[in-house]
Parts: structure tokens; C-alpha cells; sequence
């Protein structure tokens, strides 16, 4: 194979979306993954209403909704009631229980349709940047070899190999307490079992077993000690005061609830994106949603940047954008650990009664999945969002917004009777459409992730359109009539 454009390191969610979607824009991709094959247990089990509006503008979303099944609230930790989903600014007011062994099953199938190789069993050991290209040494076990390209990318995980080397700061706080988990058979009921002191030992129902989890009490220094099941079994019964069986174990593990963010998401030709970006605790289950949030705000950038037509500045929308989104999550996530230990504080007893009230509930919900991302505040309520999937009618045939954005390319949405904004179609694909749900939008410009990056309000005609094309999508022409 020829030098790849970009070299991803690791073949999770954030890695294989990103592959595929520099890939989709053309872009040749590699990734190296250290594992020979996808691991046989299963972490994450859910996807969520932003990660599914994400994949919905590429149309991934629908096979895998009709595959997982719907939960209409949003996952937390700390609260005592569901975050309901329903009248959230989403498409997708559910969290769909679908394992993350299968999304990653579905981003692989995509990336190699479109073309990007994935070398399985190579391991990402060192790199140098020059000004024009990297270079990775990769050992696939028996021997290493050097790949060259222009950008590399690190989605290598919470321990990245690449943000390490590129000498990048990963600030924040250690965990305070672990927890053991193990994926087995047992007798135990669904839900939180408590003992006699009034802790807890909690049971997930997963497809054909259960996942224990259960705070350790005193967990070894060297926290990478493999997990047993007799250690498990022991912490099991020295919590819930009697002996229950524990059986066929499928993976046991440990976790914290240490929270961290890269200090900088570039370093030159080097980005990072998902866990190597950021970890934090497990509340609200978020990481592989914010892994794809990650992917799929970096790809049509560095796409963009690879093929020489992006604006100045615009690959650093990147770290601006999602080192803000991450600095979000590492508090909406401690914050959610703080509601759970924090009993009886009257602070608690506030969030609790937001949390009971629906329009608080609904904003918590919004929040904590990150259906409230918006990159540019004020201004039209569209602006920085997401788009909404409205309805469209295009030259006769019933579609909707997501459709218009499968290619990845950028769309200058005209909803004028006239189709006035036709004369832009030089330098950006415009797409003539009406619409029964946007009477106070004459036009509006799409990024290729879906967010609003210009509204034309009716009668303000083509104002601020010329600049977000040139900040958005380059330097393209501007029609005499502007
Ligand atoms: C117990 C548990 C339960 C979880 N539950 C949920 C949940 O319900 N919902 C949710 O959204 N999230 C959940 N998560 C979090 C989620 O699993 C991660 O946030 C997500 O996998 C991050 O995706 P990623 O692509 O950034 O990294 P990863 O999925 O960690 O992928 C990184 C890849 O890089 C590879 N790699 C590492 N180093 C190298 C190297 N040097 N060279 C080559 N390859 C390398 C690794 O082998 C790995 O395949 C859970 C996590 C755990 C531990």
C-alpha cells in the first residue's frame, strides 16, 4: 500500500468513525490497532440521543436503532428519576441498548467499504513530526516498519502512546476509590443489592449473563493487577455479609473515577480524539458517545486540511471545539458523583428538585448527553446547533435535513420560494428545498457534521453568508449579485 494521508492509531469507535469519515471525503487512511482481534467482552452497551443524531447524518443510524432496543430516557448517575428524553432537541429522544461490540462491528464494515486498511496486531511505538509529514514506528510482533504520512491521529485510548509521546499534558484529578467488575453468572436480582452496613453491590442484566460491579475496599497498589473471580466473590460477600456464587466469568476488571483532559487535542500533525483525549468517571455512560462526537467533528476537518481546501484556521476548530465539549464532561460527570455521595446536602436537594421539575429535567438530559453542544452561542437558536432533521421537499421527492449531509460535504440549504441563494452553487453544493417547519429561514449554510454555521433569517438577505463560507468551507467564489 501506498503512504497513507492519515494514520489513525486504534480501532475503537472514535478511530474506526474517524477512518471512515476521512475516507468518505477521500482522504487514504490507515489504522494500526495493537490487538489482533476485537476483544471477546463488551464495554459500553449504549448509544445516545446525540451520538445517534451524529450517525444519522451519515445514515448509520437506522440499522442499528432497528437492531438495539429504545429506552426513552438518558442514562445518570446521582438522581433518583429517569433524565426523560421526550421534547429534547433531538431526533432520537431515546438511549439505545445496543452493545458496543457491535457499533464498533458496523464503523469497521463502513471503513473498509470505503477503502481504509486496517492492520490488526501492530502496535503504535514512537513517532517524529517534520514539517511536511510524521513518521510511525509500528511492530506488528515479529518485526517493526516505519509508515509515513501527513497527519496522525491517536485514538489509542485512555493510556495513548500518542499523546504521551507528543509530550501532551493530561491535567486532572487520580481516581479516589475503584470498583471491581465482572461479567458472570449468578442468582443475584437485577438492580442494587444492599448489605448490612448499606452498601452496595449493583447487577446490570447484560445478553446471557450479568455485570457485577462493586466498590473495592482495598484495591492494590498496582492497579493493572489482574482481577479474580475468588477476588470479586470475596468483595461480593464482604459487602452484601453472606456468600453468593459467582460463575463462568467472562471478563472481570477494575475502574476509577479519575477524570483527566488532554492539554491540548493538537500538537502540530498530531491529534487526539475520544479516551486519549479525555477519561472521566463512568457516570452517565457517555465514552464511546463522545469518542464519536470527537471523530466526527475532526474528519471532515483534517479531510479538509489533507486535501489543501480548508481554511486557515479551521483544523484548530477542532481543539476549540472539543476541549470545551471535554472540559463539559468531566463536569457533568464528577458533578454526577458528587450528587451520589453527597446524601442529605442541601445543594442535592436543589439538583434533586430541578431533576423533578420537567423543564429541568429536560435540560439536565440535554446536558448531560450533549444534545446542548452549541460551537457559536447566540444569535438564531439554530446557529452552532445541530440542524434538526426537518422534513424537506427537494425537486418533488419527500426527504429530510440528515439525507442532505450522507456525502459529508457541506450544504447551503435554500428554502426560498425563488431559490434565490442558486447563485453560490460555484463554490458550495446548494440544495433548493421547501419545508413545513422553518418558516423563519430563508437559507441556512451546514457544516458536513451537521452544525449550523450561518442562518439567513427572512429579509436579511445574503449578510455574514460570504464569511462563514470563507471560515467554514474555504475560499470559494463569491457571486457578483453578493
Ligand atoms: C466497564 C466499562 C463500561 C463502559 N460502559 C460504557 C457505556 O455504557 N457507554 C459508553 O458510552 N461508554 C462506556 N464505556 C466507555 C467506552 O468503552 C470508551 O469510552 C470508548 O471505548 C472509547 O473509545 P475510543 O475509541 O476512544 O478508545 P478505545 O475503545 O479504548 O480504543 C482504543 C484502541 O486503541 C488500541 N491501542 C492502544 N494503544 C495502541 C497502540 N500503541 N498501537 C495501536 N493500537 C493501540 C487499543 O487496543 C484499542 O482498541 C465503558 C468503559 C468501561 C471500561
Amino acid at each position: 500500500m501506498p503512504d497513507p494521508d492519515v494514520l489513525v492509531a486504534g480501532a475503537g469507535p472514535a478511530g474506526l468513525l474517524l477512518a471512515a469519515e476521512l475516507a468518505l471525503a477521500g482522504v487514504r487512511t490507515t489504522i494500526v490497532e495493537r490487538q489482533p482481534e476485537r476483544p471477546p467482552y463488551c464495554r459500553g452497551f449504549n448509544l445516545n440521543a446525540r451520538a445517534l443524531d451524529l450517525l444519522a447524518r451519515r445514515g448509520l443510524a437506522e440499522g442499528l436503532v432497528a437492531e438495539g432496543h429504545r429506552v426513552p430516557h438518558a442514562p445518570v448517575t446521582g438522581l433518583p428519576g429517569p433524565l426523560l428524553l421526550d421534547g429534547a432537541a433531538t431526533d432520537h429522544p431515546f438511549s439505545l441498548g445496543i452493545p458496543q461490540t457491535r457499533v464498533e462491528e458496523v464503523l469497521e464494515a463502513r471503513a473498509l467499504d470505503l477503502g481504509v486498511e486496517i492492520l490488526r496486531g501492530h502496535d503504535l511505538r514512537s513517532f517524529t513530526q517534520a514539517a511536511d509529514s510524521v513518521s510511525t514506528v509500528v511492530h506488528n510482533g515479529r518485526f517493526g516498519r516505519t509508515i509515513r504520512s501527513r497527519y496522525l491521529v491517536g485514538c489509542d485510548g485512555s493510556r495513548s502512546t500518542v499523546r504521551k509521546q507528543a509530550g501532551i499534558g493530561f491535567p486532572g484529578t487520580d481516581a479516589r476509590w475503584y470498583a471491581l467488575l465482572g461479567d458472570v453468572e449468578c442468582e443475584l436480582p437485577y438492580g442494587p443489592s444492599a448489605g448490612p452496613d448499606g452498601r452496595s453491590v449493583f447487577v446490570i442484566p447484560r445478553p446471557g449473563y450479568v455485570r457485577i460491579v462493586v466498590r473495592e475496599d482495598d484495591p492494590p497498589s498496582d492497579k493493572d493487577t489482574p482481577v479474580t473471580l475468588e477476588r470479586l466473590r470475596a468483595q461480593v460477600d464482604a459487602v452484601l455479609g453472606r456468600h453468593v456464587e459467582l460463575r463462568a466469568p467472562r471478563w472481570l476488571s477494575r475502574f476509577g473515577d479519575a477524570a483527566r483532559l488532554a492539554s491540548r487535542y493538537r500538537e502540530g500533525r498530531v491529534l487526539l480524539a475520544g479516551d486519549a483525549a479525555h477519561i472521566h468517571p463512568p457516570a452517565g455512560a457517555i465514552g464511546v458517545n463522545v469518542a464519536l462526537d470527537d471523530a466526527f467533528n475532526l474528519g471532515w476537518k483534517l479531510a479538509a486540511t489533507v486535501r489543501g481546501t480548508a481554511p486557515e484556521g479551521l483544523l484548530d476548530t477542532y481543539h476549540d471545539e472539543r476541549h470545551a465539549a471535554g472540559t463539559r464532561i468531566l463536569a457533568n460527570t464528577r458533578a454526577q458523583v458528587a450528587l451520589e455521595e453527597a446524601g442529605d446536602e442541601p445543594w442535592a436537594d436543589l439538583m434533586r428538585r430541578v431533576a423533578a421539575h420537567p423543564a429541568g429535567n429536560r435540560a439536565l438530559a440535554e446536558i448531560i448527553t450533549g444534545l446542548d453542544a452549541c460551537y457559536e452561542p447566540g444569535g438564531h437558536p439554530w446557529l452552532g446547533r445541530l440542524a434538526p432533521d426537518v422534513p424537506l421537499r427537494v425537486s418533488g421527492t419527500e426527504t429530510h435535513l440528515a439525507a442532505l449531509l450522507h456525502t459529508g460535504r457541506p450544504v447551503l440549504l435554500d428554502l426560498t420560494a425563488s431559490g434565490s441563494f442558486g447563485v453560490w452553487s460555484a463554490g458550495v453544493e446548494v440544495v433548493a428545498a421547501s419545508s413545513p417547519s422553518t418558516s423563519d429561514i430563508d437559507a441556512v449554510l451546514l457544516r458536513p457534521d451537521g452544525h449550523v454555521a450561518w442562518v439567513g433569517a427572512p429579509g436579511s438577505g445574503e449578510a455574514g453568508l460570504a464569511a462563514a463560507l470563507r471560515r467554514w468551507v474555504g475560499d470559494v467564489p463569491v457571486p457578483a449579485s453578493a
